[in-house]
């Protein structure tokens, strides 16, 4: 069974391997010209540059993925497992402390390893290509936050989740759930106030006739926004974004400093019709209600495997402890998950497609998006030639040539 076990875990990671590679060779092949809506805007020094990019970042993925391998392998397979499991029940007795230390230990080793990785990434490689604006000061404090925020949701949902656990051991499953569900929606809810001004400065739109625009367009697709800001990303780095949050009153929309530094209002506006266009198509309630009920699912699932007890032997283990089994249990679920990623890849881009259709009906074509997303492409130095395949697999969104194409030939529809 281990056998088996390791088999599955080396396919599967020998295929993602090979689909970054994939990726990688289709990108370095001379391609076709692009289409007009490219032209004056992304040449081939622009091309070499995205291809520069994208290749120093693969090139990074490949080290860490490498790495983790190599870690996973030495745990799960090379002995540490067991080892560990015991190391921990000697050090804590009770049931909660027990499973918090199993786990606080792992993600604080996981968030060291993880260190160097992220100074690399903002100091070297984003800095190269001119997109980090962040000091190490910065980074430091920003480090500090989130595992100070990220032990304190740690220590509650985990904490609580175990004493669950503990407390019904015959229904867990549905209090656990419903816990943790009752969480993430009042967490959605404080975010906005709690948690993100601890990261980013929010403020109303510098520029008013933006502001009117903006509400203009909100009026036109139905939706109530509360607050209309800006976000000053630029302190951190030179990529950009927009994004519309919230659930109930607290709906707002937000735009990155740099989007709106880099694109002309109309443009802006069409990115903005788009996320406009995934919360009148349901989709970020669609998603949410989707994740509750796969939630509800793994609970149900993870409570009956657990109780059926044979989890250890996979790994011929006589026997681990609750935490060690939720461990394995869930580095299985990622493992298999890896299956699924086509299919919620396709769905994300149907809807990114159905948010496209609705900014042009809202917007009356789709030029002001397609010239949009060109000048964030070219800011943002995105490859622009991605393997079909691993468009297919991973990409959420569809490939930008062919988004632009369509949006270019896209009329805008009755609903
Ligand atoms: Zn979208």
């Amino acid at each position: 069974m281990k056998l088996l076990l390791l088999g599955t875990y080396l396919l599967v990671t020998a295929l993602k391997f090979a689909l970054d590679w994939l990726n990688l060779r289709h990108r370095q092949q001379s391609h076709p010209a692009l289409p007009e809506a490219f032209d004056g805007q992304i040449d081939e020094q622009r091309m070499a540059r995205s291809d520069a990019y994208a290749a120093a970042g693969d090139k990074l993925g490949f080290i860490e993925d490498a790495f983790g391998v190599v870690l996973t392998l030495l745990f799960l397979f090379g002995g540490i497992f067991p080892w560990y499991d015991q190391l921990i029940a000697g050090y804590a007795e009770g049931f909660v402390a027990n499973g918090l230390l199993f786990f606080g230990l792992l993600l604080l080793v996981q968030m060291l390893i993880g260190i160097p990785f992220s100074l690399y990434r903002n100091f070297v490689l984003e800095e190269r290509f001119g997109f980090n604006k962040m000091s190490f000061k910065l980074w430091c404090t920003d480090t500090l936050k989130s595992l100070l925020i990220g032990g304190v949701l740690f220590v509650l949902l985990g904490g609580g989740a175990l004493w669950l656990v503990a407390k019904a051991p015959q229904s867990w499953w549905l209090w656990v759930w419903g816990f943790w569900a009752g969480m993430s929606l009042f967490l959605m809810y404080l975010s906005p106030y709690l948690i993100e001004p601890l990261f980013f400065k929010f403020s109303p739109l510098e520029k008013a006739s933006l502001e009117d625009g903006v509400r203009e367009l909100l009026d036109k697709a139905g939706v109530k926004a509360g607050k209309v800001l800006q976000v000053d990303a630029s302190r951190r780095s030179g990529h950009s974004n927009a994004y519309f949050t919230g659930i109930g009153k607290v709906k707002r929309v937000v735009l990155f400093d740099t989007l709106m530094e880099q694109l002309e209002d109309k443009e802006l506006l069409a990115v903005l019709a788009h996320e406009l266009g995934h919360w009148r198509c349901g989709h970020i309630r669609k998603r949410l209600i989707k994740g509750q009920l796969v939630a509800l699912g793994s609970c149900w699932l993870a409570f009956t495997i657990l109780n059926a007890d044979w989890l250890p032997g996979l790994l011929g283990l006589e026997q681990l402890s609750f935490a060690g089994q939720v461990l394995l249990l869930s580095w299985l679920a990622g493992l298999l998950g890896f299956f699924w990623t086509p299919i919620s890849s396709w769905w994300s881009r149907r809807d990114e497609r159905q948010a496209d259709q609705f900014a042009i009906n809202l917007v009356g074509s789709g030029r002001e998006l397609a010239s949009g997303l060109v000048k964030l492409a070219r800011e943002n130095l995105s490859s622009l030639f991605p393997h079909p395949l691993y468009v297919a697999i991973y990409y959420s969104h569809p490939d930008l040539v062919g988004r632009v194409v369509w949006l270019g030939e896209q009329k805008p529809s009755k609903p």
